[in-house]
């Protein structure tokens, strides 16, 4: 009877003076002590992006050697090998090509949804030499692969909360067409029902515009309808010191690993810090990335990580009514303010100033509506296309020293 007081009594004490958070220490208690680090962060660029590894050409020696780096650092970390007869490799044969992707998992560990997992990933893999000019591939995606292993390390290391599981996932073949994640949704490590979402890395270690400094994108939020996705972001990116934006996945297309997940109706996040005058070019080296940035953004990372493997609820995935809205006319419309602004530096051909002008008008009034009419929605698409094509014209590369 004693006892039955006192649980009753600690019960009655916990609903009056806890907050109904499911178990105890919370996520956002304990998340700081999961140390991210830009120093890290470099060290992991550096390597990859290092003229060592001529630009990581899929069955090149030097992406063997950047594979191997990945697997051994998941060696490390204690992370369980999800690939091929207990090894972290995956290998890849797929349309004729062949390469193999890295497959670190940490198992969840709530008894009610520990065989659920969020995959985290990135690619290790590039365009090798070119013209007899490496391509290093600091950017894409050395970065994303760096942040992918520090938000490993953070969990690991200090001992973060993971109801759920997490598939740490280095695809292969992405510049090849996405091959290494098309090969991994064929062939599952985990059962892709059982996958609650990805969250894909690309391209994060730098602004598309000065102008837009700490800026980062957050596709394809619109396609979990119950809004969870879109949410945690909201939510965490406050103390992020990131300006982070969203864009529609029909706006952006099969730029990353994440499309393959799409297609499969798993839910989806792609962050990209969008794609410079620096991508696919040689240019895209180690000393032109952002770290104090990259920092902010593993830290986004980890804690948007976290928010999902231990939400009470998961996201859902269902195809939108329409292809893009009115957070990318905001998004677009903020960008074209910038590339106004910065037009003198980026020798813009004949016309394309009155275009980014008269765009910039009509974006700025679809800002103010709430859904974009369909006539609207092709301005928005054309603007994007051709802002892109400008942001990404060759200029000289910004050595940065931190
Ligand atoms: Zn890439």
């Amino acid at each position: 009877m004693r006892t039955k007081m006192l649980a009753f009594g600690g019960a009655l004490a916990a609903l009056l003076f806890l907050p109904s958070w499911p178990s105890w220490p919370s996520w956002e208690d304990e998340k700081e002590k999961g140390e991210i680090t830009h120093s890290e962060l470099r060290e992991h660029v550096a390597f990859l992006a290092s003229d060592e590894l001529q630009g990581r050409a899929p069955g090149s020696e030097g992406w063997k050697k950047a594979g191997s780096y990945v697997a051994s650092k998941f060696r490390e970390l204690g992370l369980f090998p999800l690939g091929d007869d207990g090894t972290y490799f995956q290998e890849v044969g797929i349309l004729g090509r062949r390469g193999r992707n890295i497959l670190g998992l940490l198992p969840g560990k709530s008894s009610a949804r520990g065989d659920e997992v969020v995959i985290l990933s990135s690619h290790y893999d590039h365009l090798g030499v070119r013209n007899g000019q490496v391509m290093n591939g600091a950017d894409d995606d050395a970065s994303g692969v760096a942040v992918m292993l520090e938000v490993a390390e953070a969990f690991v290391r200090s001992g973060l909360r993971h109801d759920r599981g997490i598939l740490f996932a280095c695809f292969d073949l992405e510049e090849t067409g996405l091959l290494g994640a098309l090969a991994y949704v064929r062939d599952p490590a985990i059962p892709l029902e059982k996958t609650v979402a990805n969250v894909n890395l690309e391209v994060l270690g730098n602004d598309i515009l000065d102008g837009l400094p700490d800026s980062l994108f957050a596709i394809g939020a619109e396609y979990d309808p119950t809004g969870i996705l879109r949410d945690h972001v909201e939510t965490l990116s406050g103390d992020s010191g990131l300006d982070i934006r969203y864009l529609s996945h029909g706006l952006v297309g099969r730029r990353g690993d994440h499309f393959m997940f799409a297609t499969k109706g798993v839910p989806f996040l792609f962050l990209a810090a969008g794609t410079g005058p620096t991508y696919h070019r040689p240019t895209d080296d180690t000393e032109t990335l952002n770290y104090p940035k990259l920092e902010k953004t593993g830290r986004f990372v980890r804690d948007l990580v976290g928010a999902i493997v231990n939400g009470a609820e998961k996201p859902k995935f269902k195809k939108p009514g329409q292809a893009m809205g009115i957070d990318d006319a905001r998004a677009l419309s903020a960008i074209l303010e910038v590339l106004l602004e910065e037009s003198e530096g980026l020798s813009l051909r004949v016309g394309e100033l009155e275009f980014l002008k008269g765009s910039a008008v009509k974006l700025r009034a679809m800002t103010r509506e709430k859904d974009p009419a369909p006539l609207h929605r092709a301005t928005i698409a054309i603007s994007f296309g051709r802002a892109l094509n400008i942001m990404t014209r060759p200029r000289p590369a910004r050595r940065r020293d931190f």
